[in-house]
């Protein structure tokens, strides 16, 4: 028999989405009348609009052609990564150092194999599970002990340093995962603040990773939609981002990554050249399919319908955030995010989790599982058609209002 990987065996068990679903199916068993809305997950809900669409039909046909068959690309296609550097990074970037890839998750999941397990990793404080999960399963994390990982550095963000850590705490040469804007508080980081990240790895010897999936909702045009706005970024920062909420391609797969060539390890080889190396060596491409859908999805045609999609979902948003606040819920996030990161002090998440499952028939996400920071904290998610989200709202004003008064008056 073999051993297990140790590694795996680090990880926590009952692992977020899985213990909320337990408790639907529970709720569900017990309740087979009551009509379940789900506002916890970050899947897209809405079809994918024509012009991209239509790209992708078009890929596909194009395969059963002599002339526009195409098997493996690496990196994927040419006009794809020159497109993307031109629209994104305003030319800054040549096409060798934009990779394509099947998402930004699986992306994350591979760069750690370029600093093996001895990096110290910082993250955010709540942030997205696969930073933390990832650094687990490659060893440069190990067990958990009482409420994170041994060998990662969190950095809080909360209310009182408005959801933008505290940096001076950032361990020399680390691996710093940041996100913006925030899954899962929603909030973005503005261009003085990247400053201060980027000022931050550069006195550390650090390396960001920047994870900016959900770019395509800014729309304040103050706040940076990528690291490399700012003076420095390409000394100190790569970039991950996906077509997955900007264009609906959660289950067509797509994204990307910037690997500057700037970036050096501290031996002086380049990351670049090493990154080359893994997508070569366990990846063998997006699918071209995707890849022609990526192409429509920066036509003209279909960056309208990429914003007419993030604009429905930000609609979802705002009328989540605005039932939220009407009840007196105290909340950021919703009008440059899909995310809505609502605060119940000095309440478990977990409780108030099953609290809205019970009284509102809605699945929520329990802040808590989001890292130690994020206990009393519901994260809500925009993803969902209309008329779904308008029906969740109603039941949380009424639940609200039943309270006599909101939430604040009735947990006094
Ligand atoms: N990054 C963040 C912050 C996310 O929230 C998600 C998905 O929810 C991803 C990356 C995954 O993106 P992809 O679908 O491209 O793998």
């Amino acid at each position: 028999m073999l051993n297990r990987n140790a590694n795996l065996a680090n990880l926590k068990a009952g692992y977020l989405f899985p213990e909320i679903a337990r408790l639907r199916r529970d709720f569900a068993a017990l309740n087979p009348d009551a009509k379940i809305i789900s506002l916890g997950v970050g899947n897209t809900t809405e079809p994918i609009l024509p012009a991209i669409n239509h790209g992708l039909a078009a890929g596909a046909q194009a395969l059963g052609t002599i002339e526009g068959y195409s098997g493996y690309s690496d990196e994927g296609l040419l006009a794809l990564r020159e497109r993307i550097s031109t629209l994104w990074y305003k030319g800054m970037f040549s096409a060798d150092e934009i990779f394509i890839s099947d998402g930004a998750k699986c992306d994350i999941g591979r760069l750690q194999l370029l600093f093996g397990s001895d990096v110290p990793v910082v993250v955010q404080d709540p942030s997205y599970p696969v930073y933390v999960d990832g650094s687990v399963l490659i060893g440069a994390a190990g067990a958990w002990i009482g409420t994170g990982y041994k060998g990662i550095t969190y950095l809080a963000c909360t209310e009182e340093n408005g959801y933008f850590p505290d940096l001076s705490k950032v361990p020399h040469n680390a691996l710093i995962y940041f996100c913006s804007p925030n899954n899962p508080t929603g909030a973005v980081a503005t261009k003085e603040q990247l400053r201060e990240l980027v000022c931050a790895a550069q006195e550390s010897g650090s390396l960001i990773v920047f994870d900016a999936a959900y770019a395509e909702y800014i729309r304040d045009p103050a706040l940076p939609k990528t690291i490399f706005e700012v003076e420095g970024g390409i000394d100190c920062a790569l970039e991950v981002n996906s077509f997955s909420k900007s264009a609906g391609f959660t289950g067509v797969r797509l994204g990307w990554t910037v690997v500057p060539k700037t970036l050096k390890y501290a031996c002086g080889a380049r990351i670049n050249s090493d990154w080359s190396r893994v997508v070569g060596t366990i990846f063998n491409g997006a699918s071209n399919i995707a890849q022609a859908g990526g192409l429509a999805a920066l036509t003209p045609q279909g960056l309208a319908e990429i914003r007419e999609l993030s604009d429905y979902y930000l609609g979802n948003a705002a009328l989540i955030r605005d039932t939220l606040l009407n009840a007196g819920v105290s909340c950021i996030g919703g009008d440059n995010s899909p995310y809505i990161w609502a605060h119940f002090p000095a309440r478990d998440s977990w409780e108030v989790f099953r609290e809205l499952l019970e009284h509102c028939h809605l699945v929520t996400t329990p802040g808590s599982g989001f890292g130690p920071a994020g206990e009393s904290f519901i994260r809500f998610s925009a993803f969902g058609h209309r008329a779904v989200i308008e029906e969740a709202c109603r039941r949380l004003a009424a639940y609200y209002t039943s309270l006599k008064g909101g939430w604040e008056k009735s947990h006094d």
